[in-house]
């Protein structure tokens, strides 16, 4: 039996860990040799976490698991003919996960826009950037992100991670002594930027934008980007010498190509199974998945890991004619540490309740803390705490 994971993230991972825990067979297939761990990427343009430190070696986790990796690049997914192919072969499957995360919206001159959210590399070019800068010792750094006009339900959004650069930035400026010779601008165009982290969360960020010093524009569609500047829908512009910018999320290319049920935005239609409309041995999970009927979830790193687990429970318990099944609907919630440098905000949202809670100082070091044990909890070097 041939059991294919595309994608080594978040999802995919996980997926392939799951697997092998019901003693199954797995073939994982990505383009990158390493997961990245996305949320505490964040540290790396502000010098407080290397690149290599923020990877998990696909080779070293198949090698604890038991599975199997192939580093190659997915380019044609036929599910009707069971078959995928890639930059090096055509393979068949009898069971598929698909764990390939998601794209971004194109916009007018995005590239010379830096974003975080983007291909990993990318964070150390952000680095760079903000380096020569403060060479230079002064200057306007843009921080921003957009959402997708087609997504209704706004999952397409990622904002934490821009507040998170942002507020590190200014954190890092003062600490060079140089907060007061830059401009920090934090820009978005829909009118109540950081809403999905739900009400108390937004009402709380003038407070943080005022404490990190940060000036806001919200509100106006962006027409494009320049090398200089941000051009506006009413053509006013915002001076930038440095622009990150997060895109709103959009489906890859490969799966909008692909015979598999979409919904509007590119994303592929399942069940809350996970299993994919129509299909009885495909399933789809992570950011590449169409979240439906939660119009206030987000795509988070933890809802691809939920999915994963619930994916392979299914698969598992269908497979060896058990009944039971599991729905990623009701472990579905938004759950952050928004880090700012020098603290943190634990964010958690449900479908009837939201919290914020303030966590100064010992925030920031909860953060880092997860991320040493997401690390080492996958490498099988501590116990896992379930959920997480
Ligand atoms: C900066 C940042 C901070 C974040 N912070 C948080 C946080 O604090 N908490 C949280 O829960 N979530 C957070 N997220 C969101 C989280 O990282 C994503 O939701 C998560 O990565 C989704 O997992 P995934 O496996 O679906 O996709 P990804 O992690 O993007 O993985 C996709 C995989 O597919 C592979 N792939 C893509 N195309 C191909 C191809 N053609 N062929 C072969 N392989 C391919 C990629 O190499 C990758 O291995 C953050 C995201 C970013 C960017």
């Amino acid at each position: 039996m041939q059991i294919l994971v595309l994608g080594g993230g978040f999802a995919g991972v996980e997926a392939a860990i799951k697997l092998r825990k019901y003693k199954h067979e797995v073939t994982l297939i990505s383009d990158r040799d390493y997961m990245f761990i996305y949320p505490v990427s964040i540290w790396i343009p502000v010098g407080k976490r290397s690149f290599e430190d923020t990877q998990l070696k696909l080779s070293e986790l198949a090698k604890i698991h038991g599975f199997k990796v192939i580093i190659d690049t997915i380019t044609k997914i036929e599910s009707q003919k069971n078959t995928v192919y890639s930059e090096q072969k055509t393979y068949t499957f009898d069971y598929l996960f698909i764990a390939l995360g998601m794209g971004k919206v194109k916009m007018n001159g995005l590239n010379y826009t830096h974003s975080i959210c983007g291909k990993p590399e990318e964070s150390v070019v952000i680095k760079e950037q903000i380096e020569n800068l403060i060479t230079k010792g002064k200057g306007n750094i843009t921080v921003g992100f957009g959402g997708n006009p087609k997504d209704t339900t706004a999952t397409t959004v990622r904002g934490g991670p821009a507040f998170e650069l942002l507020f590190n930035i200014s954190v890092l400026l003062k600490e060079k002594g140089l907060r007061d010779q830059f401009k920090l601008t934090f820009f978005a165009p829909m009118a109540e930027p950081g809403k999905r982290m739900g009400d108390k969360a937004y009402s709380k960020m003038d407070s943080f934008f005022k404490h990190y010093h940060v000036e806001t524009h919200f509100g106006k569609k962006i027409k494009e980007f320049t090398d200089k500047d941000i051009i506006f829908e009413d053509d006013s512009k915002l001076d930038s010498d440095l622009t990150l910018f997060i895109a709103g999320g959009d489906g890859l290319q490969l799966i909008k190509d692909s015979d598999l049920p979409l919904n509007d935005t590119g994303f592929i239609q399942i069940n809350e199974m996970c299993r994919v409309e129509g299909h009885t041995h495909i399933y789809a999970i992570g950011d590449a998945a169409a979240i439906i009927d939660h119009p206030w979830a987000a795509k988070q790193g933890h809802v691809a890991e939920v999915m994963a687990d619930v994916a392979t429970f299914n698969f598992h318990n269908s497979l060896t004619g058990k009944e039971k099944r599991m729905s990623y609907w009701e472990r579905l919630h938004i759950i952050c540490v928004m880090d700012s440098g020098d603290g943190a905000a634990f964010i958690m949202r449900t479908a009837t309740k939201e919290i914020m809670i303030p966590l100064p100082i010992v925030g920031h070091w909860m953060k880092k803390g997860w991320g040493w044990y997401y690390k080492n909890s996958k490498k099988k070097r501590m116990f896992r705490i379930p959920g997480m």
